[in-house]
């Protein structure tokens, strides 16, 4: 992957900047490595850099018994929150299929309704954070 001067936004495993992508091929697949650059050592002159190993896009091996298919942390890079919003939908388009008895779809009913109250509960408080900071996410990051 070429170096581009891009804002990569946040680390997934360690919440620092991203300085820079990197990644490699391993088999048929593609992994993806988190490059944190902390400038120059001065003694060695070498590049004093972090890496974190955000692994492949997806994960065939865990899914094979599982009905989500796995993704890796580079997709939430990407797209920030994309494996939350990708795993849901995956939930919800198994529904159907889960054979549920009515206990258990009046209990997920339940969980997904305390959901909803708690996404408004976020969205609000974000409202308010950005309506304060000016912050468009209205999220405290890590420098
Ligand atoms: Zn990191």
């Amino acid at each position: 992957m070429p170096r581009r001067r891009k804002d990569w936004g946040f680390c997934p495993r360690c919440g620092k900047k991203i300085s820079w992508m990197e990644s490699y091929t391993k088999g048929d697949r593609v992994y993806y490595v988190a490059v944190h650059y902390y400038g120059k050592d001065p003694e060695t002159g070498k590049k004093d850099v972090k890496k974190c190993h955000l692994g492949p896009e997806e994960y065939d091996y865990v899914t094979k018994t599982h009905p989500l298919v796995l993704q890796g942390a580079i997709e939430d890079i990407k797209e920030p929150n994309a494996r939350m919003l990708a795993y849901l939908d995956a939930l919800i388009e198994a529904l159907p299929y889960a054979k549920l008895d009515s206990e258990k779809a009046l209990m997920l009913a339940a969980r997904f309704k305390g959901i909803g109250a708690k996404l408004e509960q976020y969205a609000e408080e974000a409202k308010r954070a950005t309506a304060e900071s000016g912050d468009s996410t209205g999220l405290d990051r890590a420098a």
